[in-house]
């Protein structure tokens, strides 16, 4: 260990930007095992872990770097996996550079964090080609069952840890495919979907049951769906789109992210998607132009070009310092091709016979910080000027949809932004035994924290409902 002043910081190799623009594939290699156990020997092994005290799981992050460098790979996975209920897929998408990696002390002293993210995804990689990943085995049945509506990272995680304890576990999903943003939003370049369905199969395999197209609110109220389990846990994130308030935002070919992005990758699975081949939600041989700045915003500017735009711009309001997007994915998408424009926005769209034809931007400017000490933007009486663009796609960032109403569930409380309200330390809603995890609560947050609070509202349920069982015992005795 402590390697870290003679071994350089080094991470996996990327697939030159040509190559990789053309398919759909994950766009780095792995680490060969020497290079793994090379890159985890860089660990300074701090008593007082930076690294996990900014992970969100709080991995025992020094712990399996070491495992690794020493070549105990196994008892790395096991590690990890404690944790964790996807650390490979984790290591694969988690924004190190604001989380683990960016808080690292390594890179407080100039060296370059350890490269951990990229760690993780090769233990549990291998774990899973070395057969270490063991099926999911139930606890001793506990006769008692839990509903789990949406199949993301945070029901996904609910399901893998209470089928553990001994419950009966359904998921109940609207869509075909379990995994959530994981398969229809998140891209097969940042994370294969093969890597997302082998943890759905293992926990397919070990009893959970899924319930696919399955749509809380049109095929049974909240309120039906908890008189059929013992507790509820509502784990459906968010889907509302922020609107963009523009003349002419309702022409044709001015579509939403997510319709764009679950497009895309419906058509990676092999699956009949119509608006994409008749062009509406497919940017091939386009101008195309992405309004936004996060993660979704990056995803559709990567996804068009892979899909052989003429051209790809991306306009942001703030600058790229004040950008909510991780500035890896900015690199990786300006070395694809991607050209950004800061400090921008629409003020309206041109159509031509009601196509979109063309943006009007306006130019921005950065003012005062706002509450939240970043920097307001503000328009910038320099002026403006048109960009062609024959598709724009409105990346603006989600809120949550009106659950009440689509649940026909007014008893459940909800804050004034939409999010579910929960009590902080039970993790239950205003509904006696239902529960809630996840962006729902949170507002669009990151997978790592769908994780997190999967496993929080597991173990509260687990108290809760062990309480219960207790409780009934008492009664008939
Ligand atoms: P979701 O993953 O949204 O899953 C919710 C599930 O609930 C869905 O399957 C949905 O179909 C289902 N559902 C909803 N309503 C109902 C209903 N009424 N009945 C039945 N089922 C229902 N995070 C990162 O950490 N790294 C990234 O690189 C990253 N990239 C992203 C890219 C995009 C395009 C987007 C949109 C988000 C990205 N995120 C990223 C954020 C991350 O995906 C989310 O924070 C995370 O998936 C939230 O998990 P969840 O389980 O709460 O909800
Ligand atoms: Fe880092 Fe995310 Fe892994 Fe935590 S889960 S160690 S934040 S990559
Ligand atoms: Fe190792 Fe960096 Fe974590 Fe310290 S902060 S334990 S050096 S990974």
């Amino acid at each position: 260990m402590l390697q870290f002043t003679t071994v350089g910081q080094d991470y996996p190799e990327k697939r030159a930007s040509g190559e990789r623009a053309s398919d759909f594939g994950e766009i780095a290699r792995s680490f060969a095992v020497a290079k793994a156990e090379e890159q985890s020997s860089r660990c300074s092994q701090c008593g007082v872990p930076y690294c996990s005290t900014h992970c969100p799981l709080h991995n025992h992050i020094p712990d399996w770097l070491r495992l690794t460098a020493e070549g105990r790979l196994r008892e790395a996975y096991e590690l990890s996996n404690a944790t964790s209920t996807m650390p490979e897929i984790c290591g694969r998408i988690c924004p190190q550079d604001r989380l683990c990696e960016g808080n690292c002390v390594i890179e407080f002293s100039g060296h370059g964090a350890v490269t951990i993210g990229s760690v993780e995804k090769f233990i549990t990689d291998t774990a899973w080609e070395e057969g270490w990943v063991e099926p999911l085995t139930p606890g001793p049945a506990r006769g008692q069952s839990i509903g789990v509506i949406g199949a993301g990272p945070a029901g996904l995680t609910v399901a893998d840890l209470m089928r553990s304890h001994g419950y009966d576990v359904h998921v109940y999903d609207r869509h075909d495919r379990m995994g959530g943003l994981l398969v229809y939003g998140i891209p097969g370049f940042k994370l294969e979907k093969h890597v997302v369905q082998r943890r759905v199969d293992r926990l397919a395999a070990g009893g959970v049951v899924f319930h696919h197209g399955f749509e809380v609110g049109r095929d049974a109220t909240l309120a039906e769906l908890r008189t059929r389990h013992d507790a509820v846990v509502i784990c459906t994130g968010v889907y509302k789109p922020r609107a963009i308030k523009a003349p002419g935002v309702g022409a044709a070919g001015v579509v939403e992210a997510l319709d764009y992005l679950t497009a895309s990758n419906r058509k990676g699975f092999g699956d009949a998607v119509p608006a994409y081949d008749d062009g509406t939600l497919n940017a091939t041989g386009k101008h195309v132009v992405v309004v936004g700045g996060g993660d979704t915003a990056m995803d559709c500017v990567r996804t068009a070009v892979r899909q052989g735009a003429a051209s790809v711009r991306c306009l942001y309001r703030r600058d790229r310092a004040n950008m909510p997007g991780s500035q890896r994915e900015v690199k990786n998408a300006e070395e694809e091709g991607v050209e950004f424009v800061w400090l921008a926005a629409p003020e309206a769209f041109h159509d031509s016979a009601g196509a979109v034809a063309g943006v009007q931007v306006t130019k921005m400017r950065l003012g005062e910080a706002d509450a939240s000490g970043r920097r307001a933007p503000e328009v910038d009486p320099a002026g403006g000027y048109r960009l062609d663009a024959d598709l724009v796609v409105k990346a603006l960032g989600f809120d949550p949809e009106e659950l009440p109403r689509l649940f026909g569930a007014p008893a459940l409380t909800v804050t004034r932004w939409g999010t579910v309200r929960i009590d902080h330390k039970s993790m239950m809603t205003s509904m006696d035994g239902v529960f809630a995890a996840g962006d729902i609560v949170r507002g669009a947050s990151l997978v790592v924290w769908a994780v997190r609070d999967g496993r929080d509202v597991s173990e509260r349920i687990h108290g809760w409902l062990k309480a219960k069982a207790k409780t009934a015992q008492r009664e008939a005795a």
